[in-house]
């Protein structure tokens, strides 16, 4: 039983339509969800990914217009990468340059080139350039053509005091295996073959914990394709003795969730049922949806919810 890579990623944010506009303007990601957070409706919970919301492709954030920046340091999913085609660098390299988005690099990073930027609120962005990239659903109407799009998560960085017990977990339990080191990195993959995600490691002892705010990465979910599969692994979690919740319903998917020795917080994530239960392919992201217990509020919830666009 092996876990499939990333499902997604949830970042924080401040300012929503700053937030919408980076990702679906500047990185030319779909918005495949416009949705509430379920347990602070006031907030927006906003899905950002490949034409179908593919798991390993949705990055979802959770955007407090009035927060201030969160601290970087342990105990936190520090950068994510994406998989971009080798051939769309110098592509990307103009766009960035021409949308007035600061970036270093390219550099090379176990022998591919990356290319480091930060979202508006301070989160580090990586773009991997791949030779032979994981396909996605591509997106016809995104502002970047389709042969440039990102494709799949290629991975995530953990920033740790201490890796010993986080790897206990890793590498026992979730069955990550090692890749190889280069300088501070100890890389580790998560999933088989094009599924695979990235797992770097940079351990620092003299890293103050992290503060989590605007522009941090809340928590990484892992992807499992059947309910079945999802079950079995909360119960592998338990008999580790790791401290796993109930199955939570996300109405898109279901979760489980636990915190990693380190202080991260992950999730377990089932493919089904997928990010048409509510609306159409065609009209994803194009409406507020809310979950049914919200739909009386549903004039006021849209009254404080800031204009995206
Ligand atoms: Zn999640």
């Amino acid at each position: 039983m092996l876990l499939s890579g990333i499902h997604h990623l949830t970042v924080l944010a401040s300012d929503p339509k700053r937030n919408a506009a980076f990702y679906t303007d500047v990185l030319g990601l779909r918005m495949v969800k416009r949705t509430v957070n379920f347990d602070a409706p006031d907030v927006y919970h906003l899905y950002y990914a490949d034409a179908q919301g593919t798991p390993g492709t949705l990055m979802t954030v959770f955007p407090f217009p009035q927060a201030a920046r969160g601290k970087r340091g342990s105990g936190e999913v520090s950068a994510i990468a994406w998989h971009v085609p080798a051939s769309s660098r110098d592509y990307w390299i103009r766009r960035l340059a021409e949308k007035g988005v600061g970036f270093d690099g390219p550099a090379t990073r176990f022998g591919q080139e990356v290319v480091t930027l930060l979202d508006p609120d301070g989160l580090k962005l990586e773009l991997v350039f791949s030779a032979d990239p994981p396909k996605v659903v591509t997106w016809n109407p995104s502002v970047v053509p389709a042969e440039h799009q990102l494709r799949t998560f290629h991975g995530v960085t953990f920033s740790l005091q201490n890796a010993d017990p986080s790897l206990a977990l890793l590498s026992t339990i979730m069955g990550a295996r090692s890749v190889g080191t280069e300088g501070v990195r100890h890389r580790y993959a998560l999933g088989e073959g094009t599924e695979a995600a990235m797992i770097d490691l940079i351990v620092d002892a003299n890293l103050p914990w992290a503060r989590q705010s605007a522009g941090s990465v809340h928590h990484i979910a892992w992807r499992v394709k059947t309910d079945e599969e999802h079950g079995a692994w909360r119960e592998r979690l338990l008999a580790a003795d790791v401290r796993v919740t109930e199955i939570v319903d996300r109405k898109y998917f279901h979760s489980i969730y636990f915190r990693e020795p380190g202080g991260i917080l992950c999730e377990i994530a089932t493919d089904p049922p997928g990010m048409n239960v509510d609306e159409d392919w065609s009209e994803l992201g194009s409406k507020l949806q809310l979950p049914p217990w919200y739909e009386s509020d549903r004039k006021r919830i849209e009254s404080v919810l800031p204009v995206l666009d």
